[in-house]
């Protein structure tokens, strides 16, 4: 999985460098397990991140750093062959962006769709990320689009293959 969001463009080999040259430790793991429902609905990732502290501008008492010591990301990889087959059949709508990719690019798998998460979820164990979150910024906008992004790369790949 880790090759497969290397290669599939620039925003995927910007994550994975993010994951590999990491100054703490981001073990990966896959649950091939859990049901959709066990999860409560789609959740088709998960960080975790161990946070030391934080440092703040006292002036303006924004966070500057969030440190992080560990994050741990869990890629939910039986919800996300559920999300992509549910998308693909009109169960799921496809409202949002990722599913309308998934929905018109019939080439793109359930692990794709994983790839996608993975450099997802990565975004959220960095600093940067948990430095938003903690100013009240919606953390999920940049990574969202990073996925996206990276979902598509993959689509156009496998879409100009043999052409
Ligand atoms: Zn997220």
């Amino acid at each position: 999985m880790g090759d497969g969001l290397r290669n599939s463009g620039d925003v995927g080999n910007k994550q994975f460098q993010t994951l590999v040259n990491s100054e703490h430790p981001i073990p990966v793991s896959y649950d091939m397990e859990s049901t959709t429902k066990d999860k409560g609905g789609y959740q088709l990732g998960v960080t975790g991140n161990a946070i030391e502290g934080q440092k703040i501008n006292t002036k303006t008492n924004e966070v500057v750093d969030v440190i992080i010591s560990e994050s741990n990301i869990t890629i939910n990889v039986g919800v996300i062959s559920e999300f992509v087959s549910d998308v693909r059949s009109g169960k799921q709508d496809a409202t949002e962006k990722g599913e309308k990719i998934i929905k018109d690019n019939t080439k793109l798998t359930a692990f794709d769709m994983a790839i996608a998460v993975l450099g997802h979820e990565i975004d959220h164990s960095q600093s940067k990320n948990q430095t938003d979150k903690a100013n009240g910024k919606n953390p999920e906008t940049v990574p969202t689009q990073k996925a996206e992004q990276i979902l598509q790369d993959i689509a156009n790949k496998k879409n100009n293959e043999g052409h």
